[in-house]
This record gives C-alpha cells, structure tokens and sequence, in this order.
C-alpha cells in the first residue's frame, strides 16, 4: 500500500511516499481503508519537525504519521463484529489501555494510560490504517470522508467544552483562535446549540467562513479596543469563553470584560507565547466565574458528538477543509508551517 514514511525528523520533505505492506488487524481490532487523514497542527507537524517536547521520544522510526481519519471498514480481527465489514467511519486517534484502575472500573475516560494512534502506534497517512474496534464510530451518511477526518479529529472536544460551560441558547460565547481546527468546530456547534457567537481571529481573517459557520460578529484578536467592544456588544459580558490559545496578552483584554457567572474554557494553548494567565482570585469568586480544563480522547464525548450529529448535519463549507492528496503530505506541512492554520488540514489516499 501506499503510506507517508518518516524515517528521520526535520523539514516536511522527511515525509516520503513508499509502498509499504498492509497492516492485519489483531484482537479487538480493524482495518479501516483511509478516505481523509487529518493534518493536526501541534501533533504531527510538531512531531515530524521534532519540536513537539514529547511526542517525538515515543516514536519508533520508521514511522507513519497520522491520528483521526475516516474510511471504510475492510478487515476484522478476532472478537470483532464482522457487521462492521463494509461500514464507513471515523476513528479516534486516543486509545484507553484496558488495564489501569479506571479502566477496569468502567470509567475509561480516566484512563492515566492513554496512547495515540499515529504516535504511539503507526497512523493513517496511509492507503489504509489499523484500529482499535473501540476507536471507531459509523460515519454520518450526509458526511464526507474529508468532514469527518475534520470533525473526528477536534468535535467531540468542541463539544465538552461547550458542555462543561453549560452553553445555553441566547449565551455570548466569545471564541479566541476562532479560525482553526478547534476553533471553527466550538463556533459551529455553539451556533448549532443557538448560542451568540463572537469570533475572535487576527486581523479579522477567515470572517466569511466564520460567519458561514454561525459566527454572528468577528473580532481582531490584536484590537487594543477588545475590552470595551465585548461590553458593548453583550451589555453585560460574554457568558463563555471557550480559549484554546491561552495567550497572556488577550486573557488580559476579555477576562474584565467576563460576566457574573461566567465560565471559561481551556483545551490547548498557542506554541510560542506560553506565559502563566495570572487569576485575581478575588474577582473570581465575586463573578462567581468557572475555570474548566478538558483534554483530547474522552470517549463519552466522542459518542455524543456523533450521536448528535446524525440527527443534526454539520456540514463543513469546502473552504474550511484543505484537501492534500496523500503523496502531497509535505506540502500540507510545509503550508502549515508558514502559517496557514485556517480551517481543517486532510490527506486523501485515492
Ligand atoms: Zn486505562
């Protein structure tokens, strides 16, 4: 098959196109045939690159990139369902151990163990990739299988962070970073939940995709004015905040600007720029604000995204999803890398 091979770190053209053999699926596991891959940001061209702090010491080389993706199911292993044969879907790239404490009292989502696939595991830049049978969901029919590498890779964590802020119709929830992977998903399913959106992108840029994915105002993120334009705009404060990018300078401009009651949330941070976001106690008893973190891979979230959306679509604008064939990865990289992190990043094997 055809796979994107790293046999060393460095600069996008580490990634080569080789044939390689077909994985088998083993216990509990299946073959997916790969219709899009995603392209994470921080996690693959973090890795590739080897400035990621921890991923690239839990790679063996060589090694294929490449966490979510969606495809079709074309092998099962041993005590699988062989219903599933046949099935299209979308895979998860965390994987809970199985053994730890809270895995073996039925609550994965605690799992202190978790792995990657594309990290950890050999990934899906590739013609096809091996699954966990736990690691898949079926794929919407109304769904692409370039939207559903998008929508597999950043939704269901969109989704816990707009739950565990309690979103409600009518509630301001101000987006910063509002124009990447993350960012363009809380905005769509904020607008889906009948939310307020404010979108908060440098420069403004990406406002008519935003406001084709429910954004009803979009901010500069720079504009020294942000402060004041929220109140305005809100009369009494956003009422969530949903901060994957935690950058001091911006946490400075919007948490006066926070309303009674309000509840940020943080799910990720930019690279670069890593300094603490100093919290005035005090004012944040008085509001009565929340602080909540959510991470990446808890499965009960990746059910009641997918659950959700057969009933309710979430198609992605086609601007909102770069598509680069397989054999392309290093370009995807490359146009990465020199700052184009608008939107969803796919690779297609066909
Ligand atoms: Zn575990």
């Amino acid at each position: 098959m055809q796979a994107v091979v790293m046999h060393t770190f460095g600069e996008p053209e580490v990634l080569q196109h080789e044939t390689v053999s077909v994985p088998a699926p083993m216990m509990g596991e299946v073959l997916v045939r790969v219709g899009a891959a995603f392209v994470a940001f921080g996690r693959d061209v973090g890795t590739r690159s080897g400035l990621n702090p921890i991923f690239p010491r839990l790679i063996t080389l060589p090694h294929v990139l490449g966490g979510e993706c969606s495809g079709t199911v074309v092998a099962v292993g041993y005590g699988v369902d062989a219903g599933l044969l046949g099935t299209r879907v979308t895979m998860a790239a965390p994987t809970q151990c199985g053994v730890c404490d809270a895995c073996r009292a039925s609550s994965p989502w605690d799992c202190q163990a978790i792995t990657l696939i594309g990290i950890h595991r050999q990934g899906s830049y590739a013609a096809y990739c091996v699954s966990p049978a736990t690691n898949v969901r079926p794929l919407p029919e109304w769904a692409s299988y370039a939207e559903g590498a998008a929508l597999a890779a950043n939704g269901p964590l969109a989704l816990e962070e707009l739950s565990v802020t309690n979103t409600q119709p009518g509630d301001w929830v101000l987006v910063p970073g509002a124009s990447g992977s993350v960012g363009t998903l809380v905005v769509a399913l904020a607008a889906l939940k009948g939310a307020r959106v404010i979108a908060l992108t440098r420069g403004g840029r990406a406002a008519s995709l935003l406001r084709t994915l429910g954004a009803e105002v979009v901010l500069d993120t720079d504009a020294p004015s942000l402060t004041a334009d929220l109140l305005a705009l809100t009369g009494h404060g956003v009422d969530v905040v949903v901060d994957n990018v935690a950058l001091l300078g911006l946490w400075e401009r919007y948490w006066p600007a926070v309303a009674q009651r309000g509840r940020i949330a943080f799910a990720g941070r930019a690279s670069g720029d890593r300094q603490p976001l100093p919290v005035d106690v005090g004012e944040l008893y008085s509001r009565r604000a929340t602080l909540a973190g959510v991470a990446l891979g808890d499965p009960r979230y990746v059910d009641k995204f997918w659950q959700m959306l057969r009933s309710a679509p979430l198609s992605l604008p086609e601007s909102a999803i770069h598509v680069f064939p397989l054999h392309e990865a290093a370009a995807a990289h490359a146009r990465i890398e020199d700052g184009d992190k608008v939107g969803h990043f796919v690779l297609t094997a066909a």
